[in-house]
C-alpha cells in the first residue's frame, strides 16, 4: 500500500509530496518548506506517522521546489536525487532567492545521485521509473509508479494547463513535445500529481489541456 500525501508550501503554493509504503519507508519529493511553521508541518507529519525518510527527490531545481532541500537533508541525513541538466539551476538559486523574498535561503546540498531517463528507483516497496521530461526546465523528470497508477509530475502538466517556459532553460516546443509524446503515452486513468494546484488524470488532460491549442 503506497500513500501519497501533499503539503502545499511557500509563496508559490508548491505541492511537496511525501510518498510512503506500508512499512513506513518514505521519500520527500520537492520539499518546498521554507518557514519554521512549514518545516514543523512536514516533520510533524513524518514523525507522527512514524515514517523513516529515505531520500529527497527533486523533479527539477526551481526555487519553489528546492527551498527545503537543506532543511530536510540535514534533519534526516538522507541523499538528494536530481537530473544533471538541472544542476546549474540548483546552484543558481542562492543568487536570486532574496529577489523572491526568501531571505535566509539555506543552500541546497549537491545531489548525491544524478537521475537518468529510464532508471528505476526503489526505496522499500516504493518503486519509481524516472522519465526525463524537459521543456519547463532542462533537467525536469517525473516519477512514475505504474503499479499504483500515479505520476509525480512536478511542473510539466497542471490541471488544464502546463508549466511556464520563459525561465532560463525553458523551451516551449520541447515542453509541447514532452507532453504530447511522453506524458500522453501514459495510461489514461493514471493520476497526475501536479507541482501546483489540484491533481488530474492523463485522460482528462488529453481531452482538455491548453497545450492542445498550440
Ligand atoms: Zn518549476
Ligand atoms: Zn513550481
Amino acid at each position: 500500500m503506497i500513500n501519497v500525501s501533499i503539503h502545499t508550501f511557500n509563496a508559490f503554493q508548491q505541492n511537496t509530496s511525501v510518498v510512503s509504503d506500508e512499512s513506513g519507508n518514505c521519500v520527500i519529493i520537492d520539499p518546498g518548506c521554507f518557514s519554521i511553521y512549514e518545516e514543523n508541518e512536514l516533520t510533524q507529519f513524518i514523525e507522527s506517522a512514524g515514517f523513516k525518510p529515505k531520500a529527497i527527490l527533486n523533479t527539477h531545481a526551481h526555487i519553489d521546489h528546492v527551498l527545503g532541500n537543506h532543511f530536510v537533508s540535514s534533519k534526516y541525513d538522507i541523499p538528494l536525487y536530481l537530473h544533471g541538466d538541472d544542476l546549474t539551476t540548483l546552484r543558481s538559486v542562492s543568487n536570486y532567492a532574496h529577489l523572491y523574498g526568501f531571505e535566509g535561503y539555506k543552500i541546497s546540498p549537491e545531489p548525491t545521485f544524478i537521475l537518468e531517463d529510464g532508471q528505476t528507483l526503489t526505496f522499500g516497496n516504493i518503486c519509481f521509473k524516472v522519465m526525463h521530461t524537459p521543456g519547463h526546465a532542462p533537467g525536469h523528470v517525473v516519477f512514475i509508479d505504474s503499479v499504483n497508477n500515479f505520476v509525480i509530475n512536478g511542473d510539466v502538466l497542471f490541471r488544464g494547463s502546463f508549466g511556464r517556459t520563459d525561465l532560463p532553460g525553458g523551451d516551449f516546443e520541447t515542453l509541447k513535445s514532452t507532453i504530447l509524446n511522453k506524458m500522453f503515452s501514459l495510461p489514461e486513468d493514471m493520476t497526475v500529481y501536479c507541482g501546483h494546484g489540484p491533481s488530474t488524470t492523463i485522460g482528462a488532460e488529453k481531452v482538455s489541456n491548453y497545450i492542445l491549442n498550440f
